[in-house]
């Protein structure tokens, strides 16, 4: 039975090799997600029986287009878009919207494929989607984002809606450029269709505590996590790599909960600041003036900045929250934790681990949570922007926050549950994966062969 079971793994993994070549990321996550689903697909040979593995890799629809749009000097340049309608099985697509030069066809899927079990795990009902470009907003000026945006929803509009596919931001897609991106898909549909994009601007439909949602909940899920061991967040070193809107509200919630933050960074380089990290300083220089990192030190001359953004890991600490972006943390800098003494691992970005330093952090039975579980928070706060526009309503920061806080505590329970169920305790990378397979898999068998 087990031997069957693991066959049927290898070979549905092999199967997506073949048909994706040269999509490694998405092999990547692929490969991550189906090795831990043996004690299920064992207990359950129902889903062998109905090819649940085959048609979860396959996305619905994967949609690529061209995006032309004209810089400030008026020369026209092209880049490419897309969005992946990975699986419907438990709600509208429902993911966000990445602008980054490295985006490719296997970046949007393994993001997507990540997003189908993350969504699950919230309880509510979202399938999963991702979608996003190879422009690099890097050094645009504000009125090439709005072309560029204008331009990309002039085409994706055609696959949105409400009940259909519901995009929100990722890396290079914050509050500004979704509001551009909802005024273009407002022009071109006429009525006020607010629930077509989440992570709007409060004053015209957003949600109160989405910009925060994803850090905070990275945070409560660690907190969960340490608090079942005895320990705390209170008075531990954390390091938050990154600086975007994942990374600095992580950095705010974990030291409203009494940590101290040394370090964080950009892709060019990391500071390190043993006073810990000045947080309103960061949020400023990035989200306000859209400036680099490094400009921190000249008003925090005690702080250290560092060119080349990986050795952040060589800084000792009890907490690693790596909310930067995929692969960001390789053995070697696993390696370089551990022997530092860590004690968790949150991942508040994608797939921030791989698959070796994942297996180091296990081996050395360092805490691990998950980017499925422990990044759910944006999601599930989207999820509750979607039901405040339904409902004409706005909810207060207090009344969304505990929300958030209530799902990822639900989430953390679910997690431990099946880790415990299926033979794993403790094992929340197979929790994650486990529980949040069972939810779309059901899905899968009550719709029918679709
Ligand atoms: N991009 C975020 C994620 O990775 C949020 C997606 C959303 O809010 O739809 O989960």
């Amino acid at each position: 039975m087990s031997s069957e079971a693991q066959r049927y793994i290898e070979n549905t993994y092999l199967g997506v090799v073949a048909r994706n070549p040269q999509e490694t990321e998405f092999h990547q996550a692929v490969k991550e997600f189906l090795e831990t689903l043996l004690p299920i697909l064992v207990a359950e040979p129902k889903y062998q029986k109905h090819s649940i593995l085959e048609r979860l890799v396959e996305p619905e629809r994967m949609i690529s287009f061209r995006v032309p749009w004209t810089d400030d000097v008026g020369k026209i340049r092209v880049n490419r878009g897309y969005r992946v309608q990975f699986s419907s099985a438990l709600g509208p697509y429902k993911g966000g919207l990445r602008f980054h030069p490295s985006v490719n066809a296997s970046i949007i899927k393994f993001l997507g494929f990540e997003q189908i079990f993350k969504n699950a795990l919230t309880g509510q009902h979202i399938g999963g989607g991702k979608g996003g470009s190879d422009f690099d907003p890097k050094g645009k000026s504000d009125g090439e984002i709005m072309r560029f945006a204008q331009s990309f929803m002039t085409e994706l509009q055609r696959y949105i809606g409400s009940d259909q596919d519901v995009p929100a931001g990722d890396i290079g897609v914050g509050a500004r450029e979704i509001g551009y991106l909802f005024g273009q898909y407002k022009r071109i549909h006429g009525g006020y269709p607010a629930g077509v994009l989440t992570g709007k601007g409060i004053v015209y439909g957003g949600s109160e505590a989405r910009t925060e949602a994803t850090g905070y909940g990275a945070v409560y899920f660690v907190n969960e996590m340490l608090k079942t061991k005895g320990m705390e967040i209170k008075g531990s070193r954390v390091i938050v790599s990154g600086s975007g809107n994942v990374a600095i509200y992580a950095m705010q919630k974990a030291e409203q909960l009494g940590a101290k933050v040394v370090a964080c960074s950009d892709s060019d380089g990391y500071l390190h600041d043993e006073d810990g990290i000045h947080i309103e300083t960061v949020r400023r220089i990035k989200e306000v003036e859209r400036k680099r990192i490094s400009e921190y030190v000249l008003e925090h001359p005690g702080a250290v900045y560092t060119a080349g953004s990986p050795q952040i890991w060589t800084i000792p600490c009890d907490i690693a929250l790596p909310c930067a972006t995929q692969n960001e943390i390789n053995e070697e800098m696993a390696k370089l934790l551990i022997t530092n003494g860590v004690k968790a691992v949150g991942e508040g970005a994608n797939m921030p681990s791989t698959l070796g330093a994942i297996a180091l952090f296990q081996q050395a039975a360092v805490l691990f949570a998950p980017a499925k579980a422990a990044n759910a928070g944006g999601v599930a706060v989207s999820a509750l922007e979607m039901a405040q526009n339904s409902m004409r309503q706005s909810w207060s920061f207090e009344e969304v926050d505990g929300k958030l806080h209530e799902i990822i505590r639900n989430i953390y329970r679910q997690t431990v549950d099946a880790a415990e169920a299926y033979g794993q305790p403790g094992n929340l990378l197979v929790g994650a994966n486990i529980a949040g397979f069972i939810k779309v898999a059901e899905a899968m068998l009550a719709e029918g062969v679709i």
